[in-house]
């Protein structure tokens, strides 16, 4: 069960009970890491659910809280599905460069391919924030390059307690 809102007209936000899921801290996990989620292939909010009984699940992360999900129209290339985006907060022990193979290792296996930039994808996971680190590295920029300019960024991020 889901409360749908419509924010605009091409913007509708889902909240889902199970998704303000707040667990008890491990305090032995070190780092907090704001990730995005989306997908717009298949059944998406079905695979998040999965995928948070998945991070639930997993020892090297925490899930700390989610956010409202919001469906919003793609860029780039728009000849595709709109997408659904959420926000969750993750605590774990690995470091960013570990935590970014962590979680393309997360996304291949929910069947996540790579074609070309901006395509149709049942799941992208992408590092928002890292505690307050700044990183520039060729595989990894944190935060992430545009999380200002976008709308499955911060309408989802206004969401939860950082
Ligand atoms: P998208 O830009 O649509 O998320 P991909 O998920 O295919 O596309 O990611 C492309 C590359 O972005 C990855 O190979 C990864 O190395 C790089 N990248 C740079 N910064 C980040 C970040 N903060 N979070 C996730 N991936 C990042
Ligand atoms: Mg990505």
């Amino acid at each position: 069960m889901y409360l749908k809102s419509k924010l605009s007209k091409s913007l509708i936000t889902f909240k889902g009970l199970h998704f303000r899921s707040k667990q008890r801290e491990k305090k032995y996990l070190r780092h907090k890491v704001v990730v995005g989620i989306g997908g717009n292939l298949g059944d998406v909010k079905r695979r998040f659910e999965h995928l948070f009984v998945y991070f639930k699940r997993d020892k090297q992360v925490e899930l700390l809280e989610t956010s409202l999900i919001l469906q919003n129209p793609p860029f780039g290339f728009l000849d595709q599905d709109d997408f659904l985006n959420s926000i969750v907060v993750l605590k774990t022990n690995l470091q960013p460069l570990e935590f970014l193979d962590y979680l393309m290792r997360v996304e291949k296996r929910f069947s996540r391919e790579r074609s070309f930039a901006n395509a149709p994808r049942t799941l992208d996971l992408d590092i928002i924030f890292f505690d307050n680190r700044i990183i520039n590295h060729k595989r990894l920029q944190i935060p992430h390059i545009s999380w200002k300019e976008r709308e499955s960024v911060v309408i989802p991020l206004l969401d939860i307690n950082l």
